[in-house]
């Protein structure tokens, strides 16, 4: 299988390099194939504008979304862009890593995240009517392919318990879980997070590093969350809202769990 790991740290001595280099090598001995978008070793470019279609005539009006499509759809996207979707189209399988830097992804992952995922290639994909808002939310491009979040936090696993002061970690990465990688399709597998990062030292990581161990090691089998599709019949279209029916008792977030 073809694995592509998007890293987001710009230290690689870091708790989060050390961790991207052993799921390299474990990925690698267990006979897959993979690569590793290493943003900050790439001088990833973050902000998305209108450097990012090669056609846009200077001085014209730049919408976001339109300049998107326009340059995905005739070949104008920037190099940099167009080879991460490859890198995506290559992939069976998506990790995300990155310390939780303010309750999220940092600046520089949500950068390739607005950049890669064109109008057309992530979203805006398939019929859009009264009937069928799209090929999203379980359909897509991604369609097939399987991703993980792989985070690190300062914070201790209390303080990301159902009850804790911080929000359920499900909660706080349900946009990216959700929002972010079952939008386009892929098959979203449980995050694997390491807890309270200033206290991992000699003698704890390679327990940390066993638990992540096997969970690369299952990266194909593990389940994945059971988001409810768009387009089975759980939803009213185009509303998007949950049916009356479906799950009457649930709000948020965790509604959109069968
Ligand atoms: P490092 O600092 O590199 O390492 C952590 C520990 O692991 C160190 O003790 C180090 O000695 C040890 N270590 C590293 N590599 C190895 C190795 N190979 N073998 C053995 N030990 C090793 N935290 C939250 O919980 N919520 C937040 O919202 C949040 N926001 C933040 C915002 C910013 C801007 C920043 C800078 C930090 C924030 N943090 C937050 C903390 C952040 O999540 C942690 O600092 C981060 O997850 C730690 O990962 P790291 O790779 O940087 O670890």
């Amino acid at each position: 299988m073809n694995v592509l790991i998007v890293y987001a740290h710009p230290e690689p001595r870091s708790l989060n390099g050390a961790l991207k280099d052993f799921a390299v090598q474990r990925l690698q001995q267990a006979g897959h194939a993979v690569q590793v978008s290493d943003l900050y070793a790439m001088n990833w470019k973050a902000a998305l504008d209108a450097e990012d279609d090669t056609g846009h005539q200077p001085g014209a009006h730049f919408n976001p979304s339109l300049a998107s499509k326009h340059a995905f759809e005739n070949g104008t996207q920037r190099a940099d862009i167009a080879y991460e979707q490859e890198k995506l189209r290559w992939a069976d399988a998506l990790i995300l890593q990155f310390p939780l830097w303010w309750f999220s992804m940092p600046a520089i992952l949500k950068g390739w995240v607005e950049r890669v995922y064109a109008y057309g290639f992530a979203y805006g994909v398939g019929e859009h009517s009264d009937t069928h808002w799209g090929d999203r939310y379980g359909e897509g491009t991604f369609s097939g392919k399987r991703a993980m979040l792989v985070v690190t936090t300062g914070g201790w696993e209390p303080h990301y318990s159902a009850r804790g002061i911080n929000g359920p970690i499900d909660d706080l990465l349900f946009p990216i879980n959700h929002g972010i990688l079952y939008y386009p399709g892929f098959d979203v597998l449980p995050p694997f997070a390491v807890y309270r990062t200033g206290r991992i030292d000699e003698a704890t990581f390679p327990d940390v590093r066993e638990a992540f161990g096997r969970r690369l090691d299952d990266l194909w089998t593990t389940a994945p969350i059971a988001y409810r599709p768009q387009n089975a019949g759980a939803y009213d279209i185009p509303a998007c809202t949950l049916r009356a029916d479906v799950a009457p008792e649930k709000t948020g977030f965790a509604a959109h769990i069968e």
